[in-house]
């Protein structure tokens, strides 16, 4: 501990959480730098909304301690630590205008008049509320309502932001305005962010890193391109991408000179796979081709039908082994359901996964041919 204030980034070091016998988070260590914005995402109940009370101060963790700059804050009261939290549910005071709104935490705080108006205009000005300064909750539109609670986040100039969901209760078109919002805030403040959320594409657009929750644990943290490209198992695999990742379970096989992974009807030759064993492979929508030639593809499957949306095509497929992949293709690409289309997977982007955890082999396809 060096004493310093100028730095705001957040440390967690094997944070437990215990509720009764509910295990909420389990061996937590996370770093988050200065200044970053930091998405933890993972399905409901994963331990996300603990992680981010436990940095709030609003849940004491069972073991393990939590830093924000150079000071342990773990034993500090959430209003000692320097953080704003930006709920879900955000309860504006119906009674009072923007501007009061925006203000009652400084006047609770007993800052003084002058420092409340500099800092209510400043946030108004950085939100685009200047103009609504005067009107009461009631008389604004839901990303307007939300915008003012983001304000009143900002006002209190906190070191750390924390977002619990905070767009969920939004329509799809104020969801993705405030995502901007947020994301705009975020590169003209540059201050720490923590933003939960169970939505991947909040999660990818959003997060400078991102950490995959499941169960209490982490399961990845990583920039949202390498999670998306190398997810670290089976679960984050599934859960980042939209459609999801098509995947089969099947056996790696040695052969004389490459690996080859086989399920009913399906033989995939892996580059560079030292593994042996009961796998499971996983390949993006976009590493698929399809065509009408059958010949020489990696196998046969029968097209079930079409979701044309414009800038992509999503082919659903029955493939071999039971599985229903979809691929997303070309949007002038021509074929109808029932046709038979022969489907080639992209080598350089094959995802194997095997063992207990089911986490991703190391595949290295330019060592050899296949
Ligand atoms: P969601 O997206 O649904 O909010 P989450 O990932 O944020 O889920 P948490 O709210 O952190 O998950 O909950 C993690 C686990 O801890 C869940 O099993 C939940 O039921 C449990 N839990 C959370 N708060 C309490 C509490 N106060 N008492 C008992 N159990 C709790």
């Amino acid at each position: 501990m060096t004493g310093s204030d100028t730095t705001t980034g957040v440390r967690l070091r094997g944070i437990e959480k215990r509720f009764d016998d509910v295990a909420a988070v389990r061996s937590f260590d996370l770093d988050i730098d200065n200044g970053e914005l930091v998405v933890l995402l993972g399905p409901s109940g994963c331990g996300k909304t603990t992680v981010l009370r436990m940095i709030a101060g609003l849940e004491e963790p069972t073991s393990g301690t939590i830093e924000i700059g150079d000071r342990e804050v773990t034993d500090l009261e959430p209003s000692d630590r320097d953080v704003a939290m930006v709920f879900q549910n955000y309860a504006l005071y119906p009674h009072m205008t923007v501007e009061q709104n925006l203000g009652f935490g400084l006047k609770m705080r007993r800052l003084q008049r002058s420092e409340i108006d500099s800092r209510v205009s400043r946030a108004a000005q950085v939100l685009g509320l200047d103009t609504l300064l005067p009107r009461r909750p009631g008389q604004l539109s839901g990303g307007q309502r939300q915008r003012v609670a983001l304000g009143r986040a900002l006002v209190r100039e906190p070191r750390v932001f924390l977002f619990d969901e905070p767009l969920s209760n939004l329509d799809a078109r104020l969801r993705l305005e405030m995502r901007a919002e947020i994301a705009r805030l975020h590169q003209q403040l540059r201050t720490t962010m923590i933003y939960v959320t169970h939505d991947q594409v909040e999660a990818m657009t959003l997060g400078q890193r991102i950490a995959v929750m499941r169960d209490g644990l982490l399961q990845q943290y990583a920039p949202p391109l390498e999670v998306y490209r190398s997810p670290a198992n089976l679960f984050v695999a599934r859960f980042i991408g939209s459609p999801p990742i098509n995947t089969v379970a099947g056996e790696v096989v040695d052969r004389t000179s490459h690996s080859v992974f086989v399920a009913p009807a399906i033989e995939v030759p892996l580059d560079g796979c030292a593994f042996s064993g009961r796998a499971t492979l996983g390949v993006r929508p976009e590493s698929i081709a399809i065509a009408s030639d059958v010949h020489d593809v990696d196998f046969v499957a029968q097209v079930q039908r079409l979701e044309p949306l414009g800038n992509e095509l999503l082919v659903y497929l029955e493939c071999p082994a039971d599985c229903n992949w979809v691929a997303r293709v070309d949007p002038e690409y021509e074929c109808s359901p029932g046709e038979q289309v022969g489907v080639r997977l992209d080598r350089t982007r094959l995802h194997v996964f095997a063992g207990p955890e089911e986490e991703l082999l190391e595949l290295s396809p330019s060592e050899a041919g296949s």
